[in-house]
């Protein structure tokens, strides 16, 4: 069995697995040629979705052509950013809508096509940013990548959750099967990509690690307080600051902020379905499983 990675043969099955939406996309940009795209074009559906609308055939055809140019050493290499109206032509293909100049960034930067992934100080950082604190409710996705961000603006912040652990929807839905149901490339930052997912829609334990090494890489643990609720948050226009009571085992306690991030997410925890009030509840008498909050169990 040939097992270099860089045979022809291995390179074409291996991409029989992508999306081939995306792969043709990828040639039409490459060759600089639209044909295939006229060809192809009515197959090309949800952008978030597997192309499952293309024929086998197609497929197949679409994995051989980028194979033998990439093998071929046919690849520009060139970035598209080159060429603005063709990378937005191109992107409209993708998304299948018009697409706005302001979203133009926002595909470069998943695309990786973009270096400033990071928020930053337009100019000079503000002396009296040290005066500042921010207060982040929630250390799931979104608390996370707020934190990073003011990390390293140098702005000071404290996160609090309620959970022993950060990653919310992703520590506490772990139910059989539990998945994305978006491409797992959207569940990681834009500034610390993830590249190497295991699957199209990658299992909660995946997404769970790598939001832990999220964590670890950018030195969250020490700003986090775990297994503290937020009870309760007021601005108090005297004082210009956020007054916020927080409850954790050993109690209660005040903490004040200048600024304050709620990132608590929408219900995270899972539901367990509840029988109907009256008449005969399908599947009476079977076990019932919890599937999450309201999310399809696995693809
Ligand atoms: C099974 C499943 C699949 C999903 N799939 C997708 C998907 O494919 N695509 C997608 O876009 N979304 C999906 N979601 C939605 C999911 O909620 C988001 O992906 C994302 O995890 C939300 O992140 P978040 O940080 O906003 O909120 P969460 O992950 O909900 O985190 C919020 C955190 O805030 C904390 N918190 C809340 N209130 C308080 C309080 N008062 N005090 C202290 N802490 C508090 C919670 O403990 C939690 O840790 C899915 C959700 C589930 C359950």
């Amino acid at each position: 069995m040939n097992t270099n990675p860089l045979d022809r043969g291995s390179i074409e099955q291996n991409l029989l697995q992508a999306d081939t939406a995306a792969l043709l996309l990828a040639l039409v940009e490459d060759t600089g040629d639209d044909v295939l795209l006229e060809e192809y074009r009515p197959y090309i559906s949800n952008p978030l979705t597997l192309s499952e609308d293309f024929s086998e055939e197609a497929r197949q055809r679409i994995a051989r052509l980028v194979a033998e140019r990439f093998v071929g050493g046919g690849l520009r290499g060139e970035s598209i950013t080159s060429a603005p109206d063709r990378f937005r032509r191109l992107s409209e293909e993708a998304a299948q809508r018009h697409v706005e100049e302001r979203e133009l960034d926002l595909f470069r930067k998943e695309m990786g096509l973009l270096e400033d992934a990071f928020v930053d100080w337009a100019g000079e950082r503000p002396a009296q940013t040290d005066q500042y604190r921010v207060i982040i409710v929630g250390a799931g996705l979104s608390g996370i990548a707020t934190a990073i961000h003011l990390k390293r603006m140098g702005i000071n912040f404290t996160i609090f959750d309620r959970y022993d652990g950060a990653g919310g929807t992703w520590l506490v839905n772990t139910y059989p099967g539990c998945a994305v149901d978006i491409l797992s490339h959207y569940f990681s930052y834009s500034f610390r990509r993830k590249n190497d997912w295991t699957s199209y829609y990658s299992p909660q334990p995946e997404v769970l690690q790598y939001l832990r090494e999220v964590v670890a890489e950018f030195g969250l643990e020490e700003h986090i307080r775990f297994g503290t609720t937020v009870k309760s948050a007021k601005f108090d226009e005297g004082t210009q600051r956020w007054m916020v009571h927080v409850e954790d085992r050993g109690g209660g306690a005040a903490r004040r902020g200048r600024v304050l991030r709620v990132r608590s997410g929408r219900p995270e925890r899972p539901q367990h379905p509840r029988p109907a009030r009256h008449g005969p509840v399908p599947g009476a008498g079977r076990p019932l499983g919890g599937l999450g909050p309201g999310y399809r169990c696995h693809r």
